[in-house]
């Protein structure tokens, strides 16, 4: 038996995000980013989910970081193609994507020569990264063409896209993003299809949406968008992550609360003590005063967050005692919120939600 501390997963919030996106964005083809386990909410569940021959809406394919998440994919019979965003790190790697009818990045020149290494009759769609001034991964603007023409010689490569990737789109003022544009549009004009949106440049930059768009954190129901929130932009929650109190006790004023002794009642407190800590991905660094919801109220984080426990105060709201259920985020509680008041952002928060904690 758990011990009822759980991430529930909504699938018919991840297909309404899904809707919303298309919505956005309705002349591009979707590739749904489906990394990082999903972003912390299980990938072949939601990659499931969102294949649904029911759903309202299918994305077009799935993006994955590494061979591992591709083919975990595959052998839980996803069938859509799948591009490996970090492409291929060795030559093994190329033989295996080509066996299970991957979409490679090509990202630096030497993993032309992998593909060469394939047999005849073996044939693998590839995408050209572009370096447009992130300057973590892709090829130099001026070694496009030659890259492309190198590619397109290829037997091996089955199709030719072109891509890269947003270094400040979630920030709608930066210069940064209009020359990320202006120089992609220049590099292989000729070739298509182009994939340059991630989720905050589908609302923040419409003339990126191009071909294909990647959305990641907005299918989840975060907002991309700074200063937005994500019920403001039509998306819904995905993963709520609750936590039983599981001990609550009085605290006389000026008694300490948790390791270090960092906190000190200012009152006489009712401390309510939950089962989730740093062990289950709740970060070690959330502050006093964080954001908990429990039973329709917010009562805020009190002293260290241990390994498996974190302390709250209820003094306020009667009804939390023991075996009701905490929100750290989710229906209740966005997790931009939380987020925000940590000091990380909602993709840290989400990926890190540890494998002890069931996703239901
Ligand atoms: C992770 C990733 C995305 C998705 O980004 P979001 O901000 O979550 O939408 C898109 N493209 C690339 C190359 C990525 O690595």
């Amino acid at each position: 038996m758990n011990r009822g501390t759980v991430a529930r997963i909504d699938p018919i919030a991840l297909q309404h995000n899904l809707h919303t996106i298309k919505q956005q964005a309705p002349h591009s083809r979707v590739w749904a980013v489906v990394k990082a386990d999903g972003y912390g909410h299980g990938a072949i569940a939601c990659a499931t989910a969102l294949s649904h021959p029911e759903a309202i809406v299918c994305p077009d394919g799935f993006a994955v970081a590494t061979l591992q998440e591709a083919k975990s994919l595959r052998l839980a019979g996803i069938t859509q193609p799948i591009l490996m965003l970090e492409g291929a790190a060795s030559v093994h790697e190329v033989q295996q994507a080509a066996e299970l009818a991957l979409t490679l990045m090509i990202h630096q020149a030497h993993q032309i020569d992998w593909l060469d290494s394939l047999g005849s009759e073996q044939q693998i769609a590839v995408l050209v990264k572009v370096d447009t001034g992130m300057h973590r991964l892709g090829i130099a603007p001026d070694n496009v063409t030659t890259i492309v023409n190198q590619l397109s010689s290829l037997p091996q490569v089955a199709s030719l896209g072109i891509t890269s990737h947003f270094a400040c789109s979630d920030d709608q003022t930066h210069p940064m993003n209009h020359r990320q544009i202006a120089l992609f549009s220049t590099c292989a004009p000729e070739i298509q299809p182009r994939s340059l949106a991630n989720s905050a440049a589908i609302w923040n930059f419409p003339d990126s949406q191009l071909d294909w768009i990647r959305p990641g954190i907005a299918l989840y129901g975060a907002s991309p968008v700074a200063g937005k929130s994500a019920a403001a932009l039509n998306l819904l929650p995905v993963m709520t992550l609750t936590a039983p109190i599981i001990a609550e006790r009085w605290v006389e004023t000026g008694e300490p609360v948790g390791y270090a002794c960092t906190w000190r009642a200012s009152r006489r407190t009712r401390v309510a003590t939950l089962a989730i800590g740093y062990a289950d991905g709740y970060p070690r660094h959330a502050p006093s005063g964080t954001p908990i919801w429990i039973c329709g109220d917010i009562a805020p984080l009190i002293g260290r967050v241990s390994m498996d426990m974190i302390t709250i105060d209820v003094t306020d709201i009667p009804e939390a005692t023991v075996d009701c259920h905490a929100e750290l985020w989710g229906k209740h509680l966005p997790v931009d919120e939380v987020a925000a008041t940590i000091g990380t952002i909602s993709y840290e928060l989400l990926t890190r939600v540890s494998p002890r904690v069931p996703r239901l």
